[in-house]
């Protein structure tokens, strides 16, 4: 519980998937002191220019303090009887897919695990997915495909002890800057080769050896080219073929998509090209690090296993400084992904198609029979909202009237909904304004629970200080409407240690049918050791101290034991008609998300205090636009009005533009209201890398 004593208290940062540690000290006048926390292994003390101003983002101000219903203030007992009711009147009348929840990379493993396990084991429908949708579904698609499981092989220090980094789609030097600092530090040191990735000239691009600004979502050719180069060039692991299913097949696509103008279709020089494939053919230890560059496309799946398929032809995966890299945005999208927060996916990594897998689960929670496949997905969920077809909605801890694509859309969805509730810790949202019911939820620092980054790493957040008024642990609200629903035994947790010992205890499941998602090591923890629990990687098999590196033994989770390499053919690029540029969304270096919590520390806005599009200097011209010039940007019947950062940044007929600043921050910069719903269609990841937009001066 909190501290209050001035005793430094060890949590886990709230913003990006590094996941740092942080020493939290309650001060005399009601303040905490924020510093990075020596002893924890993803940061070692360091925290970024984010983690460093948590401190200044605690207290009451702008919180949601109480149940508001219709508005006006009320209690938890009636707001939970409301919520309960409604739900359970909707589902008799129209049935369990007629109800939804929308979640968040922010929520803590715990929450997640009850969200999950009401919607999927008691409500029966498997409608519940999460901003973790947006963040790397491609990414969990890609592994599936190639390793049979969502398993991140290496670790963090893999950058650190790699020869070359190769980084795709990732800007880490803001949006994960402590692990951007490891790799500069261990570069000084060894004299680690970067390259960089990117269609856009980034502050990642800038300290890197190589930058190579591929035309938008040529990344599949590219690498196919890679692997049709080190084939070519004899740099196959010794019986790759024979021990990497589907290679023949990848293969023999990658060459011929390799003689079909490989410069030209990536937008890039041949000797720019020469340069980068000598680097990878000619380094044994390559670690490729990718992000939302990668994942947030039409072909995000495709890109991933491309990448995937040059690491496992080469043998350069599961071993010291070798590997693919997944990079999360979130602080939990890991922990989400591992308890079933995803539409698609059964807790522990089990399958919701499989039979077995259900049976297992229903029979581990005691509930009736568990959806036989995937329910609706981020974009489809709210497509249902508008619909009618999904007529009771609760959303927890995320804005998705901002975050999602076609945004003002999403919002007329959501106030669509017959029913909508919301919980956050702060009712001035584009989110919240829609709600019918508002439920406060506790904060960061005021709750107990995991994350787990994006090294597999599980680390504890710790309470610090109480939280404001009637605000309560999303947990305890899930749990208090379950049990209102009628479903008491599965939903009666004395905390949060009670929950996560339930969910190590039911990784046995993931044992026994051959996954990789073992915590049974940690399964009979009390309150006391789960309060003591050290950052520890997963899987922790009984007397297991936790695992750096997986696959380094060959062994893989197929049904054959061996990984699998994916054809994966290029396909077109979009070609924007009508005078239509491509509009790129990412973060900048100080804010998170849609600002809820960022935007409240006054020194975040001093680094880049307003929204603004990075346009090139020729697409500038052709329009008349000057540097500082107010432009309008228009797409999906939306406007979004910037201020213009004329610059060879980007690349001609591209723009940036960052996606934080919301109808509570700007008045008419919600950048994705103008992104198209293009999707994945493997992973369901929206396409916010590359959207058709145009452009004209004001
Ligand atoms: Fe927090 Fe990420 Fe910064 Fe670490 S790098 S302090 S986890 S925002």
């Amino acid at each position: 519980g909190p501290a209050g004593t001035g005793a430094p208290v060890r949590t886990t940062c709230a913003y990006c998937g590094v996941g740092c540690g942080v020493l939290a000290t309650p001060e005399a006048d009601g303040g905490t002191a924020i510093a990075g926390d020596p002893d924890h292994p993803a940061n070692f003390g360091r925290l970024c220019s984010k983690g460093s101003a948590l401190g200044a983002t605690l207290g009451a101000e702008g919180r949601l303090l109480d149940p508001l219903i219709a508005g006006q203030r009320s209690s938890w007992v009636d707001a939970t009887a409301l919520v309960a009711a409604r739900f359970a009147d909707t589902i008799a009348r129209h049935g369990p897919d007629s109800v939804a929840f929308y979640v968040s990379g922010q929520l803590l493993t715990e929450d997640y695990y009850v969200a999950n396990k009401l919607m999927k084991g008691f409500i029966g429908s498997a409608n519940i997915d999460t901003n973790s949708r947006l963040c790397m579904a491609s990414s969990v698609a890609g592994h599936k495909r190639a390793f049979g499981s969502d398993t991140v092989p290496g670790c963090y220090e893999d950058l650190e002890e790699a020869d070359l980094v190769v980084l795709v789609g990732s800007n880490l030097a803001w949006c994960h800057p402590v692990l951007h600092q490891r790799l500069m530090a261990a570069r000084d040191k060894r004299g680690t080769r970067i390259v960089t990735i990117d269609p856009r000239r980034t502050v990642t691009a800038d300290q890197s050896d190589l930058h190579l600004a591929l035309r938008p979502g040529s990344d599949t050719s590219l690498f196919n080219g890679l692997l049709h180069h080190l084939a070519d060039r004899g740099h196959l692991a010794a019986g790759a073929i024979d021990a990497v299913e589907g290679l023949a097949d990848a293969l023999a696509l990658a060459a011929s998509d390799a003689a079909a103008g490989l410069a030209e279709r990536c937008g890039l020089s041949t000797g720019e090209i020469a340069a980068f494939f000598a680097e990878w053919a000619g380094t044994e230890r390559v670690v490729t690090v990718y992000s939302q560059g990668v994942n947030q496309a039409r072909n995000g799946t495709d890109k991933v296993n491309a990448i995937l398929n040059c690491h496992l032809a080469t043998g350069r995966i599961g071993r010291v400084g070798m590997g693919p890299f997944s990079v999360t945005g979130q602080p939990n999208a890991m922990g989400g992904r591992e308890v079933g927060g995803l539409a698609n996916m059964l807790a522990c990594h089990l399958d919701l198609e499989n039979a077995a897998h259900r049976a297992a689960v229903q029979d581990y929670w005691s509930c009736g029979p568990l959806p036989q496949s995937a329910g609706l997905k981020a974009v489809d969920l709210f497509d249902a909202c508008a619909s009618g077809q999904v007529r009771a909605l609760w959303i927890m801890g995320t804005n998705p009237a901002v975050s999602l694509p076609r945004a003002d859309h999403v919002r007329d969805a959501i106030a669509a909904c017959d029913f909508t509730v919301v919980s956050d810790v702060t009712a001035d949202t584009d989110t919240a304004e829609l709600a019918d019911v508002l439920l406060p939820a506790a904060g960061w620092g005021e709750k107990d629970g995991t994350v787990t980054n994006s090294e597999r790493r599980i680390s504890r957040q710790r309470a610090f200080c109480p939280a404001p008024g009637q605000a309560r642990p999303d947990w305890q609200i899930i749990c208090d409407v379950a049990r209102a629903m009628g479903f008491g035994a599965g939903f009666d947790f004395g905390g949060p240690h009670a929950i996560f010992a339930e969910y190590a205890g039911m990784t046995a499941l993931s044992r026994r049918f051959g996954r990789d998602l073992d915590l049974t090591g940690l399964a009979g923890l009390d309150r006391a050791g789960y309060d003591a629990l050290r950052p520890v990687q997963w899987p922790v098999a009984p007397g297991g101290a936790g695992t750096d590196r997986m696959f380094g033994d060959g062994d893989y989770f197929t049904p054959s034991g061996r990984p699998r390499a994916v054809a994966v053919a290029a396909g077109p690029e979009l070609e924007p008609q009508g005078g239509a540029l491509l509009l790129n969304t990412g973060r900048i270096r100080d804010q998170w998300h849609t600002m809820t919590r960022s935007g409240q520390a006054e020194v975040l806005t001093r680094h880049i205090a307003e929204p603004f599009l990075e346009i090139h200097p020729e697409d500038a011209a052709r329009r008349g636009i000057g540097p500082a010039d107010i432009v309008t940007v228009s797409g999906q019947g939306s406007t979004a009005t910037l201020r213009a950062l004329v610059t060879s940044r980007v690349r001609p007929g591209t723009l940036f533009a960052p996606m934080h600043w919301s109808g509570q921050f700007a008045a008419d910069a919600r950048v994705d209201a103008l992104v198209a719903p293009d999707r994945d269609p493997v992973s369901g990841q929206p396409a916010l890398k590359s959207a058709p937009v145009h452009l004209s001066k004001c």
